[in-house]
């Protein structure tokens, strides 16, 4: 869905979009749509000037860090995004807009909402994804999920990081 910015006023026009998970390629190969998109919110216009309000709500399947497997969220957003028209000199040059507003460029004729909300929930993403706090992971010898298995091999308690500091103060 695109948003006419001919359409748009000051005082803001509502949308409001639901997207199959198939509609949206979120680009991540370890994230996946597992329900409906819904966005909704008021896109305004002052002058050249656009700003998307709104809110989202769906829930993405990550893939744990640690064991490799499933790991469900639910992705719950609402986000502000301001657009200046592309070519616009002043806008280019960045002397619009203070530092901490996030500012994107549209074509002149219309926002792409699919664009934008593709974009909200890729943000919304964890930077570490587990399935739960406290999953075990995979064992580092015998690759078993220790969620669900045990095994037999040595273990040792410490985490390989951690190794790598006992050995530099052996060294020493
Ligand atoms: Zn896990
Ligand atoms: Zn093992």
């Amino acid at each position: 869905m695109r948003i006419e910015v001919e359409n748009l006023t000051a005082e803001g026009k509502p949308f409001e979009q639901t997207y199959a998970p198939g509609e949206l390629a979120l680009e991540d190969e370890f994230a996946a749509l597992v329900s409906d998109v819904r966005a909704w919110g008021r896109a305004s216009r002052k002058s050249d000037e656009v700003r998307v309000q709104g809110s989202l709500q769906t829930s993405v399947e990550l893939r744990c860090d640690r064991c490799l497997g499933p790991a469900p969220m639910p992705v719950n957003v609402d986000f502000v995004a301001n657009f200046v028209r592309a070519g616009d000199p002043v806008a280019e040059a960045g002397e619009l807009h203070d530092e901490d507003l996030e500012v994107s460029v549209y074509d002149g004729h219309s926002v792409d909402l699919d664009e934008l909300v593709r974009e909200q929930i890729l943000l919304a993403l964890p930077a570490r994804r587990l399935c739960r706090d406290d999953c075990r992971g995979l064992c580092p010898a015998c690759a078993k999920n220790l969620n669900t298995e045990s095994c037999d091999c040595a273990r040792h308690e410490t985490d390989p990081r951690w190794a790598a500091l006992a050995e530099i103060k052996d060294s020493e």
